[in-house]
């Protein structure tokens, strides 16, 4: 059994695949908080988290949680979306974290569909749950976009980094990358030696380095500084341009 908390369609607005054409599904539950990422006023109580803190909070936000018990029921979803389209749209699988669904039978059924029917399907992942890939072959043809969590998360360093399952899911897929969400305050400080100590042992992989904001005028806070970044260390600055195009705009 496993929680939506919403699908749409729209352009991927971060990392490799920016602009391209996606279905999303946004699945609910999260085993970090990231507590340090923003505050929002929710129901009268402030709630702190991330940009998709209503996909990790259920007891605030049980009425956008959908219980699904099939995978037909999210195949009949993307059946929808893909109807009146003459090509195949990416797929990303997003969360809160949706590895935490990684063995069970409805989401591994969905995974398995789409890459059997040759859908390009991403899983955006904070890179923390360990599974067994060898076993859950169908993770080899899907690209993990790793947004593994820096020390502004406010996460402690053994819950947000988990090196034995970075290694798991990059040495295991034909192509996974890295996505760091970093203000100003941590470029400041020693984001350069975080990145390191967590890509150090895979050259070739790709590094997208993205402004911490869900809100246009956050993101123009710590753009430019990203930017900067980007240049000194040879990274790729990754936009958030479904926010720039639609700020908080909710499936977009
Ligand atoms: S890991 Fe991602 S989804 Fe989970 S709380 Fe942190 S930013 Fe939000």
């Amino acid at each position: 059994m496993v929680y939506l908390v919403e699908h749409f369609y729209s352009i991927q607005g971060e990392g490799k695949f920016v602009g391209t054409p996606s279905v999303f599904f946004r699945f609910g539950g999260c085993n970090l908080r990231c507590q340090d990422f923003g505050e929002y006023f929710v129901k009268g109580k402030i709630v702190y988290g991330c940009d998709t803190v209503r996909a990790v909070n259920k007891e605030i936000f049980q009425n956008e949680w959908k219980r699904i018990e099939n995978e037909k029921v999210l195949i009949e979803i993307l059946d929808d979306y893909i109807e009146n389209l003459d090509f195949k749209p990416h797929i990303v699988i997003t969360g809160g974290e949706p590895m935490i669904y990684a063995t069970d039978s409805i989401f591994y059924k969905f995974i398995q569909y789409l890459v059997n029917n040759d859908f390009i399907v991403t899983i955006e992942t904070n890179a923390t749950i360990k599974v067994d890939i060898e076993k859950f072959s169908a993770y080899k043809d899907v690209i993990f976009a790793m947004a593994v969590k820096l020390s502004n998360s406010g996460e402690p360093y053994d819950k947000r980094v988990n090196k034995e399952v970075i290694k798991e899911y990059i040495n295991n897929t034909s192509y996974s990358f890295f996505k760091f969400t970093l203000d100003r305050g941590i470029i400041e400080r020693r984001a350069f030696e975080e990145i390191v100590d967590i890509v150090e042992p895979y050259p070739e992989a790709e590094i997208f380095c993205m402004p911490l904001g869900d809100k246009q005028d956050i993101i123009k806070k710590h753009d430019k500084a990203v930017a900067e970044f980007c240049l000194i260390y040879g990274f790729i600055y990754s936009d958030r341009l479904h926010v720039r195009l639609w700020n908080r705009e909710k499936k977009r």
